[in-house]
């Protein structure tokens, strides 16, 4: 395929619903409910802009979003078919609270992935009174049921994922312990940077009451991981790798920025509506004069074809003032991308 802006096509990162039976309170989905448009990716998208022609220089796909929970998609399972039956080697990392799905439909989705797959299960507490004080609306018992039954029936590579809070810092050595029992490959803590001491705006007389202690704070403003490995399994090489560290390697800085997104470290997005957007960072909607530069006609998928989009004059006018944009200054500032922040999602 054409390639006029040399976009690093060997990861993709598709928000396939901006649907969700949760509330978070930090969700953009909750935070601005007045500009969130329900919407979701459909089999036939993929079939037509997503072939083998195209997928033969793919190696990652992510399936995560900013504004919903991918497996509410309503064709989220052919839509997976779709991927793993054109190449299985492809790695799909799949993001999800995991909740409200019975077991059938788990062991449906596990005998479709391989071991080149991640199930990524957002769950911040071992108990529902704990996680449900982020995750609100969830439902405890299901999600586990859906880490349990990939973890027991499928070759995927799984990952329980926690954000440190205040109402959850003494529960995290729990929450390991189980992930361990329940089969996991992997615990994933985060330490994330959307508190009241970088934005001020959660705090509400001088105080957040969800932001932890420092020690399970970043330092700058992208989120920190700090994973364990149960298992001693790792993914096999799919060539990801190698094609994100020759894209770093390749980049050159421009204004004081690296952009991750000519380097593919977080996945060309594609949100729920069809919109090509370089990064979910700059594609959420906090930002709305940010975001609402790439939407446009002619950078939708849906309605202009991936290869237009992909080529457009309008990325041009991007390239020469990106930098302008917030969210680029404090992801992608040059003091911050070395190899290991350029090839980590
Ligand atoms: S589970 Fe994800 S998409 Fe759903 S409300 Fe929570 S953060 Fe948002
Ligand atoms: S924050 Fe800006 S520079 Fe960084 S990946 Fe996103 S669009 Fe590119």
């Amino acid at each position: 395929m054409f390639n006029r802006h040399r976009w690093p096509l060997w990861h993709w990162h598709f928000e396939l619903s901006s649907i969700c039976t949760l509330k978070c309170p930090r969700c953009p989905r909750t935070e601005l409910p007045d500009s969130l448009v329900q919407d979701q990716l459909r089999l036939d998208f993929f079939r037509t802009n997503f072939d083998r022609n195209v997928l033969r220089d793919v190696r990652r796909v992510t399936l995560c979003g900013d504004d919903g929970d991918p497996i509410y998609a309503r064709d989220f399972l052919p839509i997976v078919h779709h991927f793993k039956s054109n190449d299985p080697t492809i790695s799909l990392q799949i993001i999800t609270n995991g909740g409200y799905k019975d077991e059938d439909w788990w062991r449906e989705l596990g005998s479709m992935l391989n071991h080149y797959d991640e199930v990524h299960f957002s769950i911040d507490g071992s108990t529902q009174s704990i996680s449900e004080q982020y995750r609100i609306n969830s439902d405890h018992a299901s999600s586990i049921l859906g880490m349990k039954t990939l973890a027991d029936s499928s070759y995927a590579f799984i990952s329980w994922d926690m954000i440190a809070f205040k109402f959850n810092e003494h529960d995290i050595d729990d929450c390991r312990d189980l992930a361990r029992a329940y089969g996991c490959d992997q615990f994933q803590l985060t330490l994330s940077s959307k508190f009241g001491s970088k934005y001020p705006g959660y705090l509400e007389d001088g105080k957040d009451a969800l932001e932890p202690s420092d020690v399970f704070l970043p330092k700058g403003y992208r989120f920190v991981r700090k994973i364990t490995n149960l298992t001693g399994r790792s993914l096999p090489d799919n060539g990801a790798k190698a094609a994100n560290i020759a894209a770093y390697q390749a980049i050159k800085g421009s204004q004081g920025i690296i952009p991750l997104c000519k380097i593919g470290t977080k996945g060309m997005f594609v949100n729920s509506r069809g919109y090509l957007i370089p990064c979910c960072w700059v594609g959420n909607r906090y930002n709305d004069s940010g975001y609402s530069r790439f939407i446009r006609d002619d950078n939708n998928i849906r309605i202009s074809g991936l290869e237009q989009v992909l080529n457009g004059d309008h990325w041009l006018g991007f390239f020469e003032d990106f930098y302008h944009m917030r969210e680029c200054g404090d992801k992608c500032s040059a003091h911050l991308v070395d190899e290991s922040y350029a090839t980590n999602w």
